[in-house]
């Protein structure tokens, strides 16, 4: 039926392991998202967050357990924004966040509220494994006016955060 098959095309476009959009899914939220918010002037932000040196934690403790973690940080990410705000699986262990209304400082602010829930996450099946992210945030209008110049920015701000020592929030610097 043309229900069935619409409630599996849906399926397709979230990430079952976090039960997020994908990427797929993400693409198209955070491009309808930004026309409109452009189109009415007003601000928006874009958070990368990446998860730091999450490759140790497979190697130490096995992939399942990657998994939880991966899990559970959509959760306390999750817990962090309002429910117009737009959450996606990127990539692996990368997710970005639209915060439609939120400029550059909210944005920061939410950015800095979700790495300290991560950080304070508990993980019970291995206590003392600490799970931290790093954080890149850019702002509609001043760094970018369309959704790839956002993603870059972000990227490279989170990128940043990482050289500066991870499990930190940094902002895109000034566009000339
Ligand atoms: P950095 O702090 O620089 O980001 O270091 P990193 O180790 O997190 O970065 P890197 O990109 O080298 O490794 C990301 C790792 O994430 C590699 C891969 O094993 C792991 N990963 C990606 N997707 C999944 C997944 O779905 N499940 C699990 N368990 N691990 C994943
Ligand atoms: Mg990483
Ligand atoms: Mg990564």
């Amino acid at each position: 039926t043309k229900q069935m098959f619409d409630m599996l095309k849906e399926q397709a476009r979230i990430d079952a392991l976090t039960g997020l959009k994908n990427r797929a899914a993400l693409d198209d939220a955070l491009s309808g998202a930004i026309s409109a918010y452009q189109r009415l002037g007003q601000p928006m932000s874009l958070l990368m967050l990446d998860l730091d040196h999450f490759k140790r934690v497979n190697d130490a403790y096995g992939h399942p357990l990657g998994d939880v973690v991966l899990a559970r940080t959509t959760r306390a990410i999750q817990s962090m924004l309002r429910a117009d705000d737009i959450v996606g699986r990127f990539g692996g262990e990368e997710f970005v966040v639209l915060l439609p209304g939120a400029d550059l400082q909210q944005a920061i602010g939410a950015a800095e509220r979700c790495r300290a829930a991560i950080e304070a996450m508990e993980i019970p099946e291995v206590p003392d494994l600490s799970v931290t992210a790093s954080v890149g945030v850019a702002g509609f209008p001043e760094h970018g006016d369309g959704l790839d110049e956002l993603l870059r920015r972000s990227d490279r701000a989170m990128y940043s955060a990482k050289a500066r020592g991870r499990n930190r929030v940094e902002s895109a610097g000034p566009t000339r």
